[in-house]
């Protein structure tokens, strides 16, 4: 029987920034020099450090820091050669600055659907890889969760694919020991405040591939100082391009650079405290009746900075329930079946913006069901506990185990 606990904290109350972060963005703010092309001679500024560093971590030789996530993905799919009208595939199953920054490039999204474990379906997408004239995919690593990259590599090298994803859930996790963000020919990243590293906006690109490169950097407005930058290719390279392509302003700045360097050598530390917190609501839900979590497997290098869970047979009046009585006792779900996008869940079929001509019902069978959860490292694992326990005396109340048929 459930004791009638109640769980107090916030689901959006982050970490404060590390005290060295702060104290090197008091010195970027003492300096007046926040802008990244703004230096002394011989000076190096934080964001071109932090370009580097993140390169460094990933084990490639390019990297632009960039305004956001959004703005990444959207110049990663104009630098990788979209034109106007391109189809791009992407998950069905993702958030909304995902479609947002397909339209924003150009292009024109297909979605793709969903498997029971919130990834991709592959034969869905060999299906649309082949059958139509798609030439791009942006790949959302959707709550962390990461398809047969093998398998979805494949299907776009085998239809002249070009892949690109979209790492902002799985920064610093890993596919057969390789780093998410290495799949594809380039990767965008969020520092917005509920990834895993905060700078309250920013993005990160990453590629190995020059052309891509130079174009990046200049698209986000390197006002032609492209020299400076130490994670870019040569001069030279950029430029090739440097007349042919447009200013689409969206630097990095000097703050958030400063702010983020000193979390980047955490985000490893980070990542071992966000599985141990998964671990501890996963324990309860994989011994809850009704209650879906999928397996991880052992080479998916995940980062649980939130967990998912589906309500086996639930109709939408008792995920309503459900969420309510969640909810009264302070624990926060969200519902990415609902059909009104509230907070950061939205259904596709609520981007009345994209053509919208497919229905995908296996998606929207999956998302009528799926429950989120953040795990903010303010919280810890007594907590989590204390959250687990919740949501199983509320499948409970939904569904009397006696009620089941097993
Ligand atoms: C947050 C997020 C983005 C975009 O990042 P912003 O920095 O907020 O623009 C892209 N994709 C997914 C899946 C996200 O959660």
């Amino acid at each position: 029987m459930g004791s009638m606990k109640t769980f107090t904290k916030s689901f959006t109350q982050q970490e404060a920034i590390p005290e060295a972060a702060i104290e090197q963005a008091v010195r970027v703010l003492r300096s007046g020099r926040l802008h990244r092309y703004n230096a002394e001679p011989g000076e190096t500024t934080e964001t071109e450090l932090l370009e580097q560093e993140f390169a460094a971590y990933m084990g490639v030789p390019y990297c632009l820091a960039c305004a956001s996530g959004g703005y990444a993905m959207h110049i990663a799919l104009r630098s990788a050669g979209l034109q106007p009208g391109d189809k791009v595939l992407s998950n069905a199953f993702t958030l909304a600055p995902v479609p947002g920054a397909i339209h924003n490039a150009g292009g024109v999204p297909v979605l793709v659907e969903t498997n029971d474990d919130y990834t991709v379906e592959l034969d869905h997408l060999r299906d649309v890889a082949a059958n139509s004239d798609v030439r791009f995919f942006l790949l959302s690593h959707m709550r962390g969760h990461i398809g047969d990259m093998d398998a979805i590599v494949g299907i776009c090298e085998a239809n002249g694919i070009v892949l690109i994803e979209d790492c902002a859930h799985t920064m610093g996790a890993r596919w057969r020991g390789r780093l998410s963000g290495t799949f594809g020919k380039v990767a965008c990243f969020s520092t917005q405040t509920y990834k895993h590293i905060n700078s309250g906006e920013g993005g990160l690109l990453v590629t190995a591939d020059p052309e891509l490169a130079a174009r990046a950097v200049l698209y986000s407005g390197s006002y032609m100082m492209f020299e400076r930058h130490m994670a870019a290719p040569s001069a030279d390279e950029i430029a090739n391009v440097r007349l042919t392509t447009p200013n689409y302003s969206g630097r990095m700045d000097n703050l958030r650079a400063a702010i983020l360097r000193p979390q980047l050598q955490a985000l490893d530390e980070q990542c071992v405290r966000w599985n141990r917190l998964y671990a501890a609501v996963e324990r309860w839900l994989k011994s809850a009746p009704g209650v879906f979590v999928p397996v991880r497997a052992a080479h998916e290098q995940f980062v649980g900075s939130s967990i998912q869970f589906s309500l086996l047979g639930y109709s939408e009046s008792e995920m309503r329930r459900f969420i309510e009585l969640c909810s009264r006792r302070g624990v926060q779900i969200k519902w990415f079946g609902d059909e009104e996008p509230r907070g950061y869940t939205s259904r596709f079929d609520s981007w009345q913006y994209l053509d919208g001509s497919d229905d995908l019902p296996g998606t929207r069978q999956v998302l009528s069901i799926l429950c989120d959860l953040r795990l903010p490292l303010t919280f810890d694992e007594a907590d989590c506990d204390v959250i687990g326990e919740i949501i199983t005396d509320c499948v409970g109340e939904i569904r009397p185990v006696k009620d089941l048929a097993i």
